[in-house]
């Protein structure tokens, strides 16, 4: 029986809303606080509707990049966790808070920011012997990816491999919300994250590559072939640390040509520009700008079709002899909508988020200082995933394509 703060209230945080809501014994006391709080009191009211309301829930306004309010909030409602689903921009304000409180941490996606589109785990990591020494854990990256291709990554390594050798991340979106254009989670991080110039491990290095430049078809379960795109993600960071014995490590993501077409003009028209331009007197960013004329991810979910197809495709030594392992869940959008009223992106974004939660709150992920997920134990958490929504599967010896 614990508290835990919620922070955000888009996509990913309406569904941790639904699966912590689903979880009275774990969850007991929770509040949601966000920067616009009607949005918190509708999140809690869809859980009413759905009879899901039977821990205390309350909403607060907070600005999370305010850490003396923050901190006062958290030393008022003294919750043991903060799971940060708010945007990037705010992880090291809330790590601050949470020192300054004495809460425990855990988000979704590694800090960036506003004002650079890099994005890595040093900021963050720097904070390890603060938490160390407060006796706190905080827990990085506790998404879909990353996150459940981190805990997979941890679990192949534990149990099917002596040396993992190669592993490429496969993310395959094969929806369709019947736009012409929008992204799934929120459209400023999405936007700055593909437009990067991509970078893989290799030989003790790193090497980069135009954006996008390199792809290849692969075919996905339930799915087919889809083409997808070499890039940069922030898992392979934490990944090639925690797993040195990785020769190669590579993230692919699909994308269809309509999307690349719109991406592309958004790019030449410069609406994709991260630093405020004038427009009539006043400062605006482009990308938020375009952000806000954007179909909002969370709203996407009620006529998606289709499926997603995550996972992690892995080439190393057992026994002596190679082995390949591809471990992967599959997860359908219009089944997330029905659930949670959002689509499959923030779902398998908000479900991982929860069961890392649990983990935590049930003393089995929790040790002081700053973590990676595959850090800690994957058993306890894969064991979780599946009945909470995220079910995943495992091919011994197939062809990896890569
Ligand atoms: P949204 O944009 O839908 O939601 C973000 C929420 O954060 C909004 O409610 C917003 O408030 C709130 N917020 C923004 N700034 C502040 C602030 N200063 N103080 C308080 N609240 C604030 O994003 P998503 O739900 O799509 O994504 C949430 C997070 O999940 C992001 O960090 C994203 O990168 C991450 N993510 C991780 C994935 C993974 O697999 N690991 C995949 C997808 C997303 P307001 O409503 O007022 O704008």
């Amino acid at each position: 029986m614990s508290r835990v703060l919620i922070i955000g209230a888009g996509g990913v945080a309406t569904v941790v809303a639904h699966k912590v809501a689903a979880h009275p014994e774990v969850f007991s006391d929770v509040m949601l606080a966000s920067r616009t709080q009607s949005k918190c009191d509708n999140i809690i009211k869809s859980l009413e509707s759905r009879g899901l309301k039977k821990a205390q829930w309350q909403s607060a306004r907070i600005d999370a990049d305010n850490v003396p309010e923050l901190t006062a909030l958290l030393e008022k409602f003294k919750p043991e966790l903060v799971i940060n689903v708010a945007l990037p921009y705010q992880d090291l304000h809330i790590m601050d808070a949470c020192l300054a409180a004495g809460v425990n941490y855990m988000d979704t996606a590694n800090y960036e920011p506003l004002d650079e589109a890099k994005y890595q785990y040093s900021w963050q990591w720097a904070y390890h012997d603060r938490f160390k020494d407060a006796g706190l854990t905080a827990i990085l990256g506790c998404g879909f990816d990353p996150g459940v291709t981190s805990v997979f990554t941890a679990y192949a390594a534990k149990h099917h491999f002596d040396e993992i050798q190669y592993l490429d991340i496969v993310d395959c979106n094969a929806g369709n919300h019947g736009k012409a254009f929008a992204t799934n989670f929120n459209p400023e991080i999405n936007i700055r994250e593909i437009t990067q110039r991509g970078k893989y491990w290799e030989n003790g290095d790193w090497h980069e590559t135009d954006p996008l430049s390199v792809h290849k078809p692969l075919n996905y379960p339930r799915v087919g072939a889809k083409e997808s795109y070499l890039m940069y993600h922030e898992e392979l960071e934490s990944l090639v640390k925690n797993y040195p014995t990785l020769k190669r490590a590579r993230f692919w993501m699909t994308f269809g040509q309509e999307y690349l077409t719109h991406l592309r003009v958004i790019q030449n028209i410069g609406m994709d520009r991260i630093d405020p331009i004038d427009y009539e007197g006043h400062k605006i960013v482009p990308i938020q700008f375009l952000k806000a004329v954007l179909p909002n991810p969370g709203d996407l979910g009620a006529n998606y079709t289709g499926w997603t197809s995550i996972g992690c495709r892995i080439r190393g030594i057992k026994d002596g002899k190679e082995k390949t392992y591809y471990i992967f869940n599959n997860c359908s959008h219009e089944v997330a909508y029905k659930e949670t009223g959002t689509q499959g992106v923030s779902y398998t974004t908000g479900v991982p988020a929860t069961v890392g939660a649990m983990m935590h709150l049930k003393g089995l992920w929790k040790q002081p200082g700053v973590f990676n997920v595959e850090q800690f134990d994957p058993d306890p958490f894969l064991k979780e995933l599946g009945p909470n929504g995220l079910p995943w599967e495992e091919i011994v010896n197939g062809d990896l394509e890569l």
